[in-house]
């Protein structure tokens, strides 16, 4: 069976909402702190903490008006309905914040897809209201990612399935070494090259949708040999 996961910010949004939610509430100071995540010396969970930190007050009335201009990548419902016709399941995968990942699924009719990303609390301090995240899905081991894809992954997914995943950015490099079938766009692109990963580039979910409907005409779909053996890998340690 196919089985998609699928990236939020960039990917099934059309935008990094969270990348432009803390430019727009934090300012200058967020983008040092993402800079200090690109160049390795912060962890995710250090840079959502951090960035939540820069935001001086946010109330959730004033989040639910920012997230309101933000959509759904143009094919993604069209997308969902192909997937759900042919009974495949999609899971979004997020290191963002629950609050705008579920509230941008639900605008656009797709509140029924499982989702998983990282939790943030709104705490009143005085007359401020501070944005306190927390990390449900962290992993035991790795803390390279706030919200471990790679563990949601491998626990929704069995032996028989044949894993799809789609995504654009950093949090993705971890979970497609053991996707059979990667789609990638932006910088994750260049990552796949870079690690001779297999990938299908596509732009929006239009092309997404097409391929898959190619690869399920085919007799038979192979699994990704590396995928398997790093699958494999992380079940021999236990
Ligand atoms: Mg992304």
């Amino acid at each position: 069976m196919l089985r998609v996961f699928c990236d939020f910010d960039g990917t099934a949004a059309s935008d990094d909402v969270g990348e432009q939610l803390f430019r727009t509430s934090a300012g200058g100071k967020a983008v040092e702190i993402v800079q200090r995540y690109f160049r390795g010396e912060i962890n995710a969970r250090q840079c959502l903490q951090e960035e939540c930190a820069a935001v001086e007050s946010l109330s959730p009335e004033e989040f639910e008006r920012f997230i309101e201009q933000f959509a759904l990548d143009p094919y993604f419902d069209e997308f969902i309905r192909f997937c759900e016709s042919r009974e495949i399941p999609v899971v979004i995968l997020s290191d963002g914040l629950d609050f705008y990942v579920g509230r941008i699924l639900r605008r656009h009719g797709v509140e029924h897809l499982p989702f998983f990303a990282n939790h943030v609390e709104f705490v009143r301090e005085d007359s401020r209201t501070k944005l306190v995240p927390s990390f449900p899905f962290t992993d035991s081991e790795c803390d390279l990612c706030a919200n471990c894809k790679r563990n949601h992954l491998l626990i929704l997914s069995g032996d028989d399935d044949l894993i799809v995943y789609v995504g654009d950015g950093i949090s993705d490099r971890c979970p497609i070494r053991y996707a059979d079938i990667v789609f990638a766009k932006k910088r994750l692109i260049k990552y796949c090259q870079e690690q001779n990963i297999s990938y299908h580039a596509f732009v929006h979910f239009g092309d997404v949708r097409h391929r898959l409907d190619q690869i399920l005409q085919r007799k038979r779909v192979k699994k990704r040999r590396e995928a398997v053996m790093a699958r494999r890998e992380v079940f021999m340690q236990g």
